[in-house]
């Protein structure tokens, strides 16, 4: 969570969690997104390691352009999104940290 909330920091984005880690009072419950958390209208979602799960597709079906990271070519979150990253999310958040901080020339 530490680098989801500076790459969201640098962004200017809100975080939120799916269920399993709202669960494990990773972040409050009000911040689980899905059918039993809160919708999105953002104009833009990263969806770093989520599976997909209709419970939480559900919550971004509103989103305008969806991001998403998984490790799992197969994940049901590429069904549902605009651009998908086959890779691992620690990998692709530090790249992205360093860009934004200027440090990826
Ligand atoms: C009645 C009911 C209501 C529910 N309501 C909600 C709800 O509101 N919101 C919600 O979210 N869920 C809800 N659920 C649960 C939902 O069905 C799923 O179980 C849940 O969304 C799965 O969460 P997840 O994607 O975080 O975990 P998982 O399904 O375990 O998926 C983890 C994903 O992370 C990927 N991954 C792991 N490590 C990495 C890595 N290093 N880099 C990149 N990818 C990685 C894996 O490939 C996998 O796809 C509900 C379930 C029920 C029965």
């Amino acid at each position: 969570m530490e680098l989801i909330k500076e790459f969201a920091n640098l962004i200017g984005a809100a975080v939120g969690v799916t269920r399993p880690l709202a669960d494990m009072g990773i972040m409050p419950r009000d911040y689980q997104i899905g059918t039993t958390g809160v919708s999105l209208r953002a104009k833009t979602v990263f969806v770093f390691g989520a599976s997909g799960a209709p419970h939480f597709v559900y919550g971004i079906r509103d989103c305008g352009t969806i991001v998403a990271v998984n490790t799992d070519r197969e994940a049901p979150i590429f069904e549902n999104c605009d651009y998908c990253i086959v890779a691992d999310l620690f990998d692709i958040l530090k790249a992205l940290i360093k860009e934004l901080r200027g440090g990826g020339k």
